[in-house]
């Protein structure tokens, strides 16, 4: 059977987005703090490695981790054909890491709560912000990489010239000001040692062997401002951070309190009520459908946390991204 245009069209499409999705991974990205012109390491870590090692990992040191499939057309993924999300499992040297900060940065902003598995303190004010300042840098990093996707597959092929193209790259480039502006801010507060204008909640859970470092941002928000001409306007989100240490997890929540909407804090107010007497298992998984890939699992997990995600996950994902 002769291929038909379609088959080939469709060949040429993959190929060019796996080039474009391999070609973005290899690109030296800028570190995100203001006024820093350093390259980003490639692995900045999101959570303290010291803390996954002791409470998380398996003995083998890996890590399970959620990917959005960038290679699939999304029709695909809306037709069922193929699931959103893809389950990996990473080495700790990689798992929870991309570039966002510079090895300076790095090294300066982080080490304190990098000594040994019980230096970070979720209670401590720093230490939440510094978190919030990975979860938007992970962000930043992930529109600055599809915007070099874009970069790349117009060069390769004409199709991707113009048109939907540049209003999609535009709205990346937006976005990643945006994330700037609210980083700024973060790192401000970190500078100046004055977090008044962040409030966080610290759940003290059972120990789950998951992290999270990642943000959850106001969609209506991010329709509201699309026309914003400075794209300066800080993002309204809630940092969600998990993190091992002695016996308990710890889940601890965030907001800047001059950017957030009604709906952010009527989620926060559902999740409080929810974890008003310890561990619920149904909310914490409606938590990381709420999250974008930056957290990671051990392998023997809690089971009905595993069960849910290899289940469910990339479903319910739709239903809250969609
Ligand atoms: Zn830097």
């Amino acid at each position: 059977m002769s291929s038909t245009t379609n088959d080939f069209d469709f060949q040429k499409f993959s190929s060019i987005l796996d080039k474009s999705r391999k070609q973005s991974k290899k690109k030296e990205y800028q570190c995100c703090i203001p006024g820093c012109n350093e390259v980003a390491l490639l692995h900045s870590h999101l959570v303290p490695q010291s803390a996954l090692k002791k409470y998380i990992c398996d003995d083998k040191h890996q890590l399970i981790q959620n990917q959005i499939d960038e290679i699939h057309p999304m029709v695909a993924v809306k037709t069922g054909e193929i699931s959103l999300e893809t389950f990996y499992t990473i080495g700790i040297s990689e798992a929870m890491s991309m570039p966002i900060f510079c090895k300076k940065h790095d090294n300066d902003l982080f080490c304190e709560f990098e000594g040994d598995a019980d230096s970070a303190d979720p209670y401590n004010p720093r230490f939440q912000i510094l978190q919030a300042l990975r979860a938007i840098g992970a962000l930043r990093y992930r529109e600055s990489r599809l915007l070099e996707q874009n970069t790349i597959k117009s060069s390769l092929s004409e199709f991707y010239v113009g048109g939907v193209y540049n209003d999609e790259s535009q709205m990346y480039q937006n976005l990643v000001h945006r994330y700037d502006s609210t980083i700024s801010n973060l790192y401000k507060a970190v500078e100046t040692d004055d977090y008044d204008n962040y409030e966080f909640v610290c759940f003290e859970l059972e120990p789950l062997k998951l992290a999270i470092c990642d943000a959850f941002i106001d969609d209506t928000d991010l329709k509201e401002h699309i026309m914003d001409d400075e794209y300066s306007i800080p993002v309204k989100a809630l940092y969600i951070n998990m993190i091992p240490k002695n016996n308990n997890s710890y889940l601890f929540i965030g907001y800047d309190k001059k950017n957030v909407s009604n709906a952010l804090i009527e989620l926060l107010g559902k999740w409080k009520t929810a974890f008003k007497d310890g561990l619920d298992i149904k909310v914490l998984y409606v938590i990381l459908c709420h999250c974008s890939n930056n957290w990671c699992i051990s392998p023997d997990c809690d089971s009905r946390i595993i069960e849910y995600l290899y289940n469910n996950y990339s479903n319910d994902r739709m239903d809250v991204i969609f």
